[in-house]
């Protein structure tokens, strides 16, 4: 297939990296004069045909930024086939021959829908969560650990002054990800993950075992995703905190962990899989995700990615435990 016009969308949860991405998708493309278009508001804008034109210099001055200068929308309608059948004749009447589309798990399924319709569609690998297959990381996802990281440094500061333990419940979905790579990074006395839960009594347990080998704070890392996470956790704790031997604080992320711009990891991964997606296309192949796989650019057909999820490696979970002691 050869390409003259595509257009580009970032969907799902935002990602630091994803306006590097939309950068490399844009610039990648006009380099070779094709057409880009820029899709406003992810899926909901594609089906709105709500779309600009995206030229070389349109997207300077947006690769330090976070977040997605095209926005991003969660659109429920994309998941049925009329809608979809709409979007295709919709790209077809402007001339669009395919579609990049920046996301993560969700948005990935609704590319492999769409690219199983017989459009041309290449995914690009971007959720902080990180659990998607077909890459080894994802755009955002280290900055989102970075962003952790930072804080789990900075509570640990006051919580060696008052001899705490601080509990910072971090993003990631129901991947654990986010919190076993800030809390190894972090040093964290106990890390709560879906594919590793800690029961609070245990994490109690443990707590007053480091309490009794001479530590003066603690901190537990909980992924938000975790069944038993922060409010079954203050739940247990609740009259008996004391049994730990440290005071308890509780610091929940939430969305802190999107923000802000994105590491210089993240920058080089979004530039080089939105180079690639376009690359894909220029090849005649689509229906595929473009991630990077023990360092090298991979794609891998969306069929086999669309509805699965990635878990976090949970041998690290026996390395921070060691490491704590
Ligand atoms: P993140 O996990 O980083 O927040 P995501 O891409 O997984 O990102 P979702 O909210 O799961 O985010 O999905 C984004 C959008 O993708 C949905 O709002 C919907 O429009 C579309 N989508 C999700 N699943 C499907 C599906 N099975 N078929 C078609 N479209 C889908």
């Amino acid at each position: 297939m050869s390409v003259k016009r595509i257009a580009v969308l970032t969907s799902g949860g935002d990602a630091p990296g994803m306006n590097a991405a939309i950068r490399a998708v844009a610039r990648a493309a006009t380099a070779r004069e094709w057409e880009v278009f820029g899709v406003r508001n992810g899926y909901a804008g594609l089906l709105a045909d709500a779309m600009d034109p995206l030229a070389a210099r349109d997207v300077g001055g947006i690769i330090q930024r976070g977040g997605t200068v095209l926005g991003s929308a969660r659109s429920p309608e994309f998941r049925e086939r009329a809608a979809r059948d709409r979007v295709r004749a919709q790209l077809a009447a402007r001339g669009v021959e395919a579609l990049v589309v920046i996301g993560g798990n969700g948005s990935q399924s609704g590319s492999a829908a769409l690219a199983k319709e017989g459009f041309a569609v290449v995914g690009v690998a971007s959720t902080i969560d990180n659990d998607l297959h077909g890459t080894d990381v994802s755009i955002g996802a280290d900055t989102a650990i970075n962003v952790t990281l930072e804080a789990i440094d900075r509570l640990r500061t006051t919580a060696s002054s008052h001899r705490r333990v601080f509990i910072l419940e971090t993003m990631g979905r129901d991947c654990g990800y986010i919190a076993l790579m800030s809390g190894i990074g972090g040093g964290a006395e106990v890390i709560a993950i879906p594919e590793s839960e800690v029961p609070p009594a245990e994490v109690a347990a443990r707590l007053r075992a480091a309490h009794e080998r001479g530590k003066t704070h603690a901190m537990v890392v909980v992924a938000e995703g975790a069944k038993q996470g922060v409010h079954a956790m203050v739940e247990y704790f609740e009259g008996r905190q004391q049994e730990t031997g440290f005071g308890l604080r509780i610091t929940r992320l939430g969305h802190v962990v999107r923000g802000g711009v994105p590491s210089s990891a993240d920058r080089v991964l979004a530039s080089r899989l939105g180079a690639a997606a376009v690359a894909c296309l220029e090849d005649g192949v689509s229906g595929v995700l473009v991630g990077e796989v023990r360092g090298a650019i991979v794609r891998t057909p969306l069929a086999e990615i669309a509805g699965r999820t990635r878990p976090a490696d949970t041998a690290l979970i026996e390395l921070a435990r060691v490491l704590a002691t």
